[in-house]
C-alpha cells in the first residue's frame, strides 16, 4: 500500500518548520535527536533509551515527530485486514511464564482441531469476506513435523486463493526439530505447499537475560533471528513484534528495535512492525513472580509506537497498532502517535483473552472504518502484504456501509502469540 505523502511541498515545509519550532523550545538532548530523526538521519539506540523516557512537552513533541514522518511514510491511509485466526491447539509443553493460553494434554479445555475443522474455519472466514486466515498453535509433543504441512494442504484444497499467515518462529523450530530437518528446509516445504508469510511472533524481547526469564531461553535470541532471516532469504515475508511492559526495560527495547531494523537491512523481509503490550491477567509469570508489571502504562504505549516509528524510519513504513491489547481508545491515539495501521478484525482469537485481555468483543469492520475515520484518516482494507482491497472514500460523509462491512460479527485482536 505505503500511499507517498499527501502533504504538499508546501504545507510539509510548513509542518517541518513547525516542528523546529518545537523542538527548539524543549531539552536540548531530545530536540537535538528528534532534529536529526526529522531529517532522515538514523537514530542510535542510545537515542531511542533517551525518547522512551520522555515525558510532557518532550513527549508531545515525539509524538509530533513520529506522526509527521508516518505521514511521509504511508500519507494518510490507516489500514486493517479482514482474517481469521485459527488456534488449532492449545496444548504445549513450553512453559512460558507469560502464557496464560497453554493447557497439559490431559486439561479439560485442552484442544486440538482436526483438519477438517481447521478448513472448514477458514472456508467460513474466506465466505464472510476475509482474505487471510492466522494460523498459531501450541507445541502439542504429539504432533509430527508434518502436521504444519498437512494444515497448509487441508486449507489450500478447500480454499485456494486465500493468504495463509502461520507459524511462529517456534513453531518452526519445532516443526524443523520434528522432522529432523534445517529450517531452510522445513520453511521451504511449507512454503511449497502454500504458505503465504510468517507471523514473526515468539519474539518478546530479544534480549538473552529477559528471555531466560520469560521463556527459558528455548527459542534463543540467535534462533528467532536465524529463522526469521532463513524465511526472508527464501523469499517467506514475516511480521515483527515485540511484547513489552514486563520485567523490562527501555534499554531492552531500543537494542530489540535495533536488531529488528538490522534484520531488515540484511532482507528487507518485515512487512511491518507490531508492538504487544504484555497482557498480565492470568499470565502466571504476573500471578507467581514478584516485580513483575502488569503490562506498559499509556504513556509507555504511545512511546512505544512513537519511537518505533522513528527508529524504523526508512525502514518499515507499517507500524501497528494492536486493537486487542490496546482496546479502540487507545488504538485510534496510536494512530496519531506513528502507528499506521490497526491489524486484523478477527474471528475466534483465544491467546489474548486466554491470558485475561479485555479487548477480545466483537466488532463488526465499520467498527474499524468508524475508529480510523474518527482518528482523522482515511481508511483502508488491505491485504496481508499491504495492498489495497477496498477503500471507504465517502465513508465519512455518507455513514454508507459497504459489502465488506456485511454485519458479520468479528473478534478484533492482534491476532498473533505475543
Ligand atoms: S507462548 Fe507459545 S510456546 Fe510458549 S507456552 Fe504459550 S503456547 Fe507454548
Amino acid at each position: 500500500m505505503n500511499a507517498p505523502s499527501v502533504l504538499s511541498l508546501d504545507s510539509e515545509k510548513s509542518e517541518k518548520q513547525s516542528l523546529i519550532n518545537l523542538f527548539s523550545g524543549i531539552e536540548k538532548r531530545i530536540g537535538e535527536i528528534l532534529s536529526r530523526a526529522l531529517n532522515g538521519q538514523e537514530l542510535e539506540e542510545s537515542d531511542a533509551i533517551a525518547l522512551f523516557n520522555t515525558e510532557g512537552d518532550e513527549l508531545d513533541a515525539l509524538v509530533a515527530t513520529a506522526d509527521y514522518l508516518r505521514q511521509k511514510a504511508t500519507g494518510n491511509e490507516a489500514s486493517f485486514v479482514i482474517t481469521r485466526n485459527i488456534n488449532f491447539t492449545n496444548v504445549c509443553y513450553m512453559g512460558c511464564k507469560f502464557c496464560g493460553f497453554a493447557k497439559r494434554k490431559d486439561d479439560a479445555q485442552a484442544e486440538l482441531l482436526d483438519l477438517e475443522e481447521i478448513a472448514n474455519r477458514a472456508e467460513e472466514a474466506w465466505h464472510k469476506g476475509a482474505t487471510e486466515v492466522c494460523i498459531q498453535g501450541g507445541l502439542h509433543p504429539d504432533i509430527k513435523g508434518s502436521h504444519y504441512r498437512d494444515i497448509l494442504k487441508a486449507i489450500k484444497k478447500r480454499v485456494p486463493e486465500i493468504h495463509i499467515h502461520a507459524f511462529s518462529p517456534f513453531e518452526i523450530w519445532f516443526g524443523a526439530l520434528k522432522s529432523k530437518v534445517s529450517v531452510a528446509e522445513f520453511i521451504q516445504d511449507l512454503i511449497d505447499h502454500g504458505l503465504g508469510s510468517m507471523p514473526g511472533t515468539a519474539a518478546e524481547i530479544l534480549d538473552v537475560e529477559i528471555r531466560k526469564q520469560l521463556t527459558k531461553d528455548k527459542l534463543t535470541t540467535e534462533q528467532w533471528v536465524e529463522i526469521i532471516t532463513t524465511a526472508h532469504e527464501l523469499g517467506l515475508p514475516t511480521t515483527a513484534t515485540i511484547m513489552y511492559g514486563h520485567i523490562d526495560e527501555p534499554k531492552h527495547w531500543a537494542a530489540h528495535l535495533n536488531t529488528i531494523r538490522k534484520i531488515q537491512k540484511q532482507t528487507g523481509g518485515f512487512t511491518e512492525f507490531v508492538p504487544l503490550g504484555f497482557v498480565h491477567y492470568e499470565s502466571p509469570l504476573y500471578i507467581n513472580t514478584p516485580n513483575v508489571r502488569p503490562g506498559p502504562t499509556a504513556e509507555e504505549n504511545i512511546r512505544m509506537h512513537a519511537v518505533s516509528r522513528l527508529m524504523l524510519n526508512g525502514w518499515i513504513d507499517n507500524i501497528q497498532a494492536s486493537w486487542v491489547k490496546l482496546g479502540p481508545e487507545y488504538a485510534q491515539q496510536m494512530l496519531r502517535s506513528g502507528a499506521n495501521d490497526l491489524g486484523g478484525t478477527l474471528m475466534n482469537e483465544s491467546i489474548s483473552r486466554a491470558a485475561g485481555g479485555k479487548h477480545g468483543q466483537e466488532i463488526v469492520p465499520k467498527d474499524m472504518i468508524r475508529m480510523i475515520s474518527a482518528a482523522g484518516r482515511d481508511p483502508v482494507r488491505r491485504n496481508t502484504l499491504y495492498g489495497v482491497v477496498e477503500r471507504f472514500d465517502d465513508y465519512a460523509a455518507s455513514g454508507v456501509t459497504s459489502e465488506s462491512q456485511s454485519g458479520f460479527q468479528l473478534i478484533a485482536t492482534s491476532g498473533v502469540f505475543a
